[in-house]
């Protein structure tokens, strides 16, 4: 407004400033143009009443004028001009102010003249003789003049300009300065509106600090969920997304905001679900992203039957699929290692039931069939304990254990194993105390030891060691065994694995142990590591947090 009304103002100060100056031009040169004939006719008169009493064509000669002065006879002929060479100069019978002079005395008229090419005002008088006396002059003359005086016209208009644009400028502040709701001095006509506008600013502010509010709220809710969390506008364009989303799609050195969602992610069943939820669909897809598993759910935010944007959830459920994948494949495999040992004891038993067994095989037979039945009730009692660990059920409380008595418990029970294959037992504990659950404590060093004995050689050794550091307790489990090849030793864990060694066919279990003592560990927020050479021997090696 401001701009405008300067504009305005200034616009106004040229233009009357050239209007200005036009009407000074003509008025100028009309002004001039009369002076100019009163000039001329005051010489015309004065040559008149001299030449009159004396004729002499010498005082035209020596007589010196800016205006063109020419002497005709009554027939035309010009008998001298001061501009002009006389002789050469056409019969003048037929101008105008010529024959205005002959008939009336008194002759004037203004035309282009033939002789000097220029707008020119002719007088012309008749003598007492007859002849005529023509005076005359350019209007170029007076153009002269004028643009003589136009720096000066210019100068002025410049300043004037100037002067009005300050004025201009002062006046255009003075008209605003009202206009603002804080000035005192207010247009009584605006006190309506300023009053309207000012409650409307007040409820604008009202609503972006509450609208700034809810964006902190969904910043702070978006930032501290463990889910990824995207959200688009109508063009597919990133409004929101959190940390949590940008690691699992983009790159986390990457500002995604306002940018196109194609910036995010090339992933085409990510892409393809996103135009579908534009359609108003909603929809949940499980992807593999960097090996892990992701839940999406895209929902589409509608109002008034239009799809304004887009809301992707991220939830990485890469757990819940996998644990369900083991549980899948440990009742496959449960199924499986129950079916081999219940077919044999079932053949034997209908062998038996046949009497077509000798009755010096009947022994060996129920021996083979109380194998089988001890292999069945073992394994059926770890898959009870790995379930128990599973699920988090059984007696699971939590009191303080010492781990020396526990381990000297457990050697004294192995002892007499280990012996049978000549196998020594050394140890060097020490007295550390963690809040533990004690039977799941028992399990996992009697599965170790026992797994040291039983994948030992002949007259080899078994090494436990204790120690501490800080608030760690250590507990090493040596052996000189047959040892695990490297190919095997990331699944030993795995459940019902068993590695694949020439001599482990001769060996018999369930590959259940390990499972359960991880996740006995596990329970324990403790770790378990393992280092192993083939045919040298396995180091366990397991920590807990001691409990002070
Ligand atoms: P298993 O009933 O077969 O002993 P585990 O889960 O206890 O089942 O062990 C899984 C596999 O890990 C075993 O089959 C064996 O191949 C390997 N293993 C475990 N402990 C040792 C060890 N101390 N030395 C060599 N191999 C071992």
């Amino acid at each position: 407004m401001k701009k405008k009304i300067f504009r305005s103002l200034t616009i106004v100060t040229l233009l009357s400033t050239f209007l200005f100056n036009i009407f000074i031009a003509i008025f100028m040169y009309n002004k001039l143009l009369e002076q100019e004939i009163a000039n001329l006719k005051n010489e015309n008169n004065y040559i008149l009443k001299t030449i009159d009493e004396n004729f002499n064509i010498n005082f035209f000669k020596n007589f010196t004028s800016q205006n063109r002065i020419t002497l005709i006879n009554n027939d035309g002929t010009v008998i001298f001009d001061n501009f002009e060479d006389a002789t050469k100069m056409d019969n003048h019978l037929d101008r105008t102010e010529v024959i205005l002079a002959i008939d009336k005395g008194l002759g004037e008229h203004t035309r282009l003249s033939a002789t000097l090419g220029e707008q020119t005002y002719y007088y012309a008088v008749r003598l007492n003789s007859g002849q005529i006396l023509r005076t005359s002059f350019t209007t170029s003359s007076i153009f002269s003049i004028f643009f003589n005086s136009m720096p000066v016209f210019m100068s002025i208009s410049l300043v004037f300009i100037f002067l009005m644009m300050y004025l201009s400028k002062i006046m255009t502040e003075a008209i605003i300065k009202p206009i603002y709701p804080e000035n005192p001095d207010i247009y009584d006509e605006l006190l309506p509106f300023v009053k309207k506008i000012d409650s409307q600013k007040q409820y604008i502010d009202e609503q972006t600090d509450i609208l700034q509010q809810k964006i902190i709220e969904f910043d702070v809710i978006s930032k501290n969920i463990a889910d990824g969390l995207i959200l688009l506008d109508s063009n597919s364009n990133i409004l929101s997304i959190n940390a949590q989303a940008v690691n699992i799609l983009g790159n986390s050195q990457i500002d995604y905001f306002s940018k196109p969602f194609i910036d995010l992610t090339r992933i085409i069943s990510i892409r393809e679900s996103v135009k579908e939820t534009f359609l108003g669909k909603y929809s949940d897809n499980i992807i593999e992203i960097h090996g892990k598993f992701f839940s999406f759910r895209f929902s589409p935010i509608i109002n008034d039957e239009k799809v304004l944007g887009v809301v992707i959830l991220i939830v990485d459920n890469t757990e819940k699929i996998q644990a369900e994948k083991i549980r899948r494949e440990f009742s496959a495999n449960v199924s499986h290692e129950l079916k081999t040992p219940l077919t044999s004891i079932s053949g034997y038993a209908e062998l038996i039931k046949t009497g077509i067994v000798k009755p010096c095989d009947i022994v060996p037979f129920a021996e083979n069939i109380y194998n089988e039945t001890s292999y069945l009730i073992d394994l059926i009692e770890d898959i009870i304990k790995l379930s128990k660990l599973d699920e988090g059920v059984g007696n699971f409380e939590f009191s303080p254990v010492n781990l020396k008595i526990i381990l000297e418990n457990i050697i004294s029970r192995l002892e007499n194993t280990a012996l049978q294959s000549n196998i020594t037992i050394s140890h060097n504990l020490i007295n550390a105390e963690i809040l533990a659950i004690k039977n799941v404590i028992q399990e996992i060093f009697y599965n170790l030891i026992e797994n040291s004995i039983k994948y030992n050689k002949a007259f080899g050794s078994i090494c436990i060691d204790m120690s501490q550091n800080d608030d760690i307790v250590e507990i090493l489990i040596k052996d000189t065994g047959i040892g695990i090849p490297n190919s095997s030793i990331n699944r030993i864990f795995e459940r019902f694995y068993r590695a694949d060694t020439s001599h482990s066919s001769e060996i018999s279990g369930s590959g259940l142990g390990l499972s359960i003592v991880k996740n006995g560990i596990y329970l324990h927020k403790g770790t378990i590591d393992v280092s192993s050479e083939e045919n040298i021997g396995t180091v366990f090696k397991i920590s807990f947090n001691i409990q002070k």
